[in-house]
This record gives structure tokens, sequence and C-alpha cells, in this order.
């Protein structure tokens, strides 16, 4: 490996601004792309940053259970002979938008989503995978070890009593902890951009400035928990998966593994064994925006 003034680059500004531009060029290049119709498949990305130490981890691990992992955990598991502690540990999130071609499109579809939401939705893996992969190498490189915590071996979903299915590591909720965002009735992350986006995240050794978080309730940009209006996103989904009470995921994997997936094969043969729907990400008042913020 290369050698570094590694003590620099891990506590400098430097690192955090390469780090993005990897993570830019990647996007820029042909993996953000489908191959079979050079459709981009994702905007450019943001970022927010959250330390390997912050209590909210252990909150986390209390409503969640003990199969959470911290970011320690998921570190020692590819790095178990390290001595790192977790103030020594920084988790980037990665928030990659779709595109306005992809939700405006969505935003038409009705009971059925629309083709480019479910390509972007297929190609997850080369995009979001392939982005932390290679930020990943990138930051070893750098003599910076990181780490892809949803790849790890032993990741895992599991049955949960209160949340129906839960797994070890949440990249929604790194991004609450990063800065990011917080969470909708449907579930899903209300970003300053909304929720129509996918998520990435890594752990790094490294002591980067954590991203503030300017809320502190978990359903703070969402107007149903902040002001009792809207439930826009329960009219929008066809599986009547979502209620005042929440989202059950039940219903929704059901409309999504027994409907969406051979409705999708029948109508787009291109993207034959793909399933999706975040009909409640589009056409709702936090589908493009934050709409209850308090700047
Ligand atoms: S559509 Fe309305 S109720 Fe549903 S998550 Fe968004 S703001 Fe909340
Ligand atoms: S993804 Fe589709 S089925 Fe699931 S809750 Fe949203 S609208 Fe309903």
């Amino acid at each position: 490996m290369v050698e570094y003034a590694t003590d620099i680059i891990r506590s400098s500004q430097n690192l955090r601004e390469n780090l993005e531009g990897a993570a830019q060029l990647f996007m820029e290049g042909p993996d953000n792309r489908a191959a079979y119709n050079n459709e981009v498949l994702f905007d450019a990305p943001f970022f927010g940053y959250a330390k390997g130490d912050d209590p909210i981890w252990l909150t986390f691990r209390e409503g969640v259970g003990e199969d959470c992992w911290s970011p320690i955990e998921a570190f020692l598991r590819k790095y178990p002979h390290s001595d790192a502690r977790s103030s020594d540990l920084t988790v980037v999130v990665i928030v990659c938008p779709q595109t306005e071609m992809t939700y405006n499109e969505q935003k038409k579809a009705k009971g059925f989503p629309g083709r480019r939401w479910v390509q972007s939705r297929f190609l997850h893996d080369q995009v979001i995978w392939g982005l932390c992969i290679n930020l990943t190498s990138y930051l070893e490189s750098l003599g910076v070890p990181a780490v892809v915590p949803d790849l790890l071996e032993g990741f895992k979903q599991i049955p949960h009593p209160r949340f129906t299915i839960t797994s070890q590591w949440s990249h929604r909720h790194a991004a609450f902890a990063a800065g990011l965002g917080t969470f909708g009735l449907c579930d899903g992350l209300i970003t300053k951009t909304g929720k129509a986006h996918r998520l990435g995240s890594v752990v790094l050794q490294a002591s980067l400035e954590p991203t503030p978080r300017t809320y502190t309730e978990i359903y703070e940009h969402c107007l149903f928990f902040s002001s009792g209006t809207c439930g826009r996103c329960i009219a929008r989904c066809p599986a009547g998966a979502l209620s005042p009470d929440g989202h059950d995921k039940n219903l929704c994997r059901d409309y999504l593994l027994k409907t969406t997936a051979p409705g999708i094969s029948r109508l787009w043969p291109e993207l034959d064994g793909a399933y999706g729907c975040g009909l409640c990400q589009s056409a709702v008042p936090c589908g493009n925006r934050r709409p209850a913020f308090k700047s």
C-alpha cells in the first residue's frame, strides 16, 4: 500500500473533499447508467456524516434490539484485529436522488410504478453498492480502513415483533444520525430533496466533522406527525399498506412480490426479475422536498 501522511488525511477537510469527489466521479461514469438504454439512473449524490461514538447509535439499538450493529461492531467484523475505538470512526451516508425524469414519470403513475423507477430499483446494486465498494477501495488506497456494513458477511434481515422485519444496519437510521432527514408516515426518509432516493453508507476510520442534525423528532419533516395534515401517501398506496398507523410491511412486500414482479416482466422484459413500487414516494408533498422543515 502507498504510504501517506494518514494523520493529516484522516482528520482533514481534504479527505472529505476527496471522498465526495470520488463519489461524484463514479456517478458520472457508466455504472450509473442502464447498459441496455444508457439512461442515467440517479442524480448527483449528497452526503451526511455522523460520529462513530454518537450516543444515537445506542438509542437505535435500544429501539430496534441487540441485532442492530453499532459502527464499531460493523467495522470490527471486517477488521477484527484493529485497535480502533468508536470515537475513531465516522459514518458517511450517501443520498442518491432519483432523476427528474424518473420522478416525473413516477408522479404520473397510478396503481403501478413507472418503468424508470423500477429500473433504478433493479439496478440499485450496480449503482449504490458499486459506489460504496468503489469508495471503500479508494479510502483503503489512502490508508483509511473502510467498511460497507450491508455487504459484510453475516448481514441479514431479521423478523422483528414490532417492526415486522429489521436488519443489522439501516441506511435510513444512519442517514437520520448523519443529519440528512427524518422519517415519514410511510417509513421513507424525508431529506432536503424529499424521499425519492436510494441510500448507501460506509463506516471509515477517520475523524470527519459530523453534519449537524437540525431536528429533534424522528418524524419532524412529515406533515402528518408535525401538523396532523396530509396523509397523501396513504391514498397513493395501491396495496392498502399505509394508514394513520403507519406502514404495513407485509402488505407492501406482498404487493411488490406478487403483483409488481409478474407485471414488470410482462410490461418490460428487459427488467425481468425486478420488483418495486415507491408510489408513496412521489406525487406527495414530501416526494421531492421537505414540507415540514423549520429552518
Ligand atoms: S405524504 Fe404526507 S403523510 Fe405521507 S410521509 Fe409525506 S408528508 Fe408524511
Ligand atoms: S412502496 Fe408501494 S406498496 Fe409499499 S407502502 Fe409504498 S405505495 Fe404502498
